[in-house]
C-alpha cells in the first residue's frame, strides 16, 4: 500500500474560472433547443474535467489488469495505481492511514456498509440511532430497515422552519442510549450546512459514534476527519468530478478492524476451507470481489484536480456564487427561496418555488433556455413534508459556475413568471 508520505505533492493553481471551464468540454455544448448549456444540477452529479477523462482512458489503454492477485507487470501497475488512489483520498480528507479508506460504489453503499457490518454486529434492541429530518433517503432507509429487523429505536433531530436543525432538541434527543448519530454535513435539498461540532460534542458526551454523510460536503469544502473528530465518513466520487460507481467509506482503523465483513467472496478472505473462512485485513475485508479499479484511479485524478484548486478556494467560489444567486433570485417576482438566507450557513444549493407554477414546469421552460436544474423531492421527502410542498426547484453550483450563469437562471425564471402570469 502506498503511504501518504510517499505521494507526490500536488501543485496549487490559481482559481482561474476561464481556465477551469476549458477543462470541461461539456460546458460548451448546446442542448436540444439549440441553447447553450448552463449546468446547475451539480448536487445530483458534477461534470468531469478532461484530466479525469484522460485518466480513465490512460488506465484502460496502458495499465488494465485485475489487481492484487498476479505478479505480472500490468497487474502490479494496476494494483499500485489503485492503492495510490486510496492514499490520495486518505490525504484529501486528513485520514491517518490509507487503510481507513474503503472503496464502495457510492455514499448509499457506504452507509449501508456501516448499517450491516457495524450496526448489525453491535446494536441490540432498545439501542438508539439518531438521524435528522433533513437527511437524504440513503441516510434514513438503511436505519429504518435495521429498526424493523433488530428492534433498535430510530430518532430524528427536527428541522426548524428555516431549514436548519433544532440544536436544542438535539441535546435531548441524543441520550445515553444513543449508539450512533448518522448525520449529513450538508443538506442536498436545502443547502443547510450542519454544525457538526455541536452534534459531535453531544454524541461524544454520551459515548455514541458519529457517521457523517459527506456526499455534499467533501466535494465542496475542506473536510478533515481528524479535526471533525467523527468515526465514519461516506461520500460519492460522481459529485466531485470522478466517474459514477466509485464511492468511499472512511472509518477509524480500530473500528473497521472490529467489524465483520459486509459481503463475502473473493479478495476479502485470508483463508477459505470447506468448513469456514477467515477474513483479510482492512480495507480488503470490505472490498469483496473485483473492485472498480479504473474509476478508483480516476477518483484519484479528481482529488488531484480539487487539491490543485484548494478546497478553501472551492468553498470561497461557491459561497460567492450562492450569495449572488440568493440576492438575484429574490428579485424575481413570485420566487420563494427555502432555507437559510445567508450564504455562510449554506452550500451551493438553492431550493425554491415560483408561486402557482409547478416545479416541473419551471424545469421544462428553463431547459428550453439551456438551463439545467432539478425538480422534485430530491430524495428528501421528509424535508418536503416539513416545508409542506410536494417538490421544489433546485439550482446547485460547482467550481465552474459563473455569475453570468446565475443571471441566465434568473432571466429564465422571469420568463417563467411572465408566461404563467405571476405578479
Ligand atoms: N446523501 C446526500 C446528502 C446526497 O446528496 C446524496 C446524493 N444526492 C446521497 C446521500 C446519495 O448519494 P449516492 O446516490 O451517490 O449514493
Amino acid at each position: 500500500m502506498t503511504s501518504i508520505a510517499d505521494l507526490p505533492a500536488v501543485e496549487r493553481l490559481p482559481y482561474d474560472i476561464a481556465r477551469i471551464r476549458r477543462d470541461f468540454p461539456i460546458l460548451k455544448r448546446e442542448v436540444a433547443s439549440g441553447a447553450h448549456l448552463v449546468y446547475l444540477d451539480n448536487a445530483a452529479t458534477s461534470q468531469r474535467p478532461v484530466q479525469v477523462l484522460a485518466e480513465i482512458t490512460r488506465f484502460y489503454r496502458d495499465h488494465n489488469a485485475n489487481i492484487h492477485r498476479a505478479v505480472h507487470t500490468l497487474s502490479v501497475e494496476a494494483t499500485e495505481l489503485y492503492e495510490q488512489a486510496r492514499s490520495k483520498v486518505a490525504r484529501f480528507i486528513g485520514a491517518a492511514d490509507p487503510r481507513e479508506i474503503i472503496f464502495t460504489r457510492n455514499t448509499t453503499e457506504s452507509i449501508n456498509l456501516v448499517a450491516h457490518a457495524w450496526a448489525r454486529k453491535f446494536l441490540k434492541p432498545g439501542d438508539e440511532v439518531v438521524v435528522s429530518e433533513i437527511e437524504h433517503h440513503s441516510n434514513i432507509v438503511p436505519w429504518q430497515m435495521l429498526r424493523d429487523e433488530r428492534g433498535i429505536t430510530l430518532k430524528y433531530i427536527p428541522m426548524l422552519p428555516d431549514g436548519t436543525l433544532d440544536l436544542d432538541a438535539a441535546q435531548s434527543i441524543i441520550t445515553e442510549r444513543t449508539r450512533l448519530v448518522s448525520i449529513t454535513a450538508m443538506s442536498n435539498a436545502l443547502g443547510t450546512i450542519v454544525p457538526l461540532d455541536v452534534i459531535t460534542a453531544r454524541a461524544k458526551a454520551v459515548g455514541a459514534l458519529v457517521l457523517v454523510d459527506g456526499a455534499q460536503s467533501v466535494p465542496h469544502m475542506p473536510v478533515d476527519v481528524q479535526a471533525l473528530g467523527v468515526d465514519f465518513l461516506a461520500f460519492s466520487g460522481h459529485k466531485m468530478l470522478a466517474p459514477f460507481g466509485i464511492g468511499v467509506l472512511w472509518g477509524r482503523l480500530p473500528l473497521l478492524d472490529s467489524m465483520d465483513p459486509f459481503m463475502g467472496g473473493g479478495d476479502m478472505i485470508s483463508t477459505v476451507s470447506m468448513e469456514r473462512s477467515t477474513w483479510a485485513d482492512v480495507p480488503a475485508k470490505f472490498e469483496a470481489g473485483t473492485p472498480n479499479v479504473g474509476d478508483a484511479v480516476a477518483l484519484g485524478a479528481a482529488v488531484d484536480y480539487l487539491t490543485a484548486l484548494g478546497m478553501d478556494e472551492v468553498r470561497r467560489h461557491e459561497r460567492e456564487i450562492t450569495d449572488y444567486a440568493l440576492r438575484r433570485l429574490a428579485d424575481v417576482p413570485g420566487v420563494t427561496i427555502f432555507g437559510v438566507p445567508d450564504a455562510d450557513r449554506r452550500g451551493g444549493v438553492i431550493s425554491f418555488e415560483l408561486e402557482g407554477v409547478h416545479p416541473h414546469d419551471i424545469g421544462q421552460v428553463l431547459d428550453t433556455r439551456g438551463v439545467a436544474i432539478r425538480t422534485g423531492h430530491h430524495c428528501a421527502q421528509p424535508v418536503m413534508l416539513a416545508l409542506n410542498v410536494p417538490a421544489t426547484a433546485r439550482a446547485s453550483f460547482y467550481i465552474y459556475n459563473t455569475t453570468a450563469e446565475v443571471d441566465a437562471l434568473a432571466s429564465g425564471l422571469e420568463e417563467v413568471a411572465r408566461f404563467f402570469g405571476v405578479k
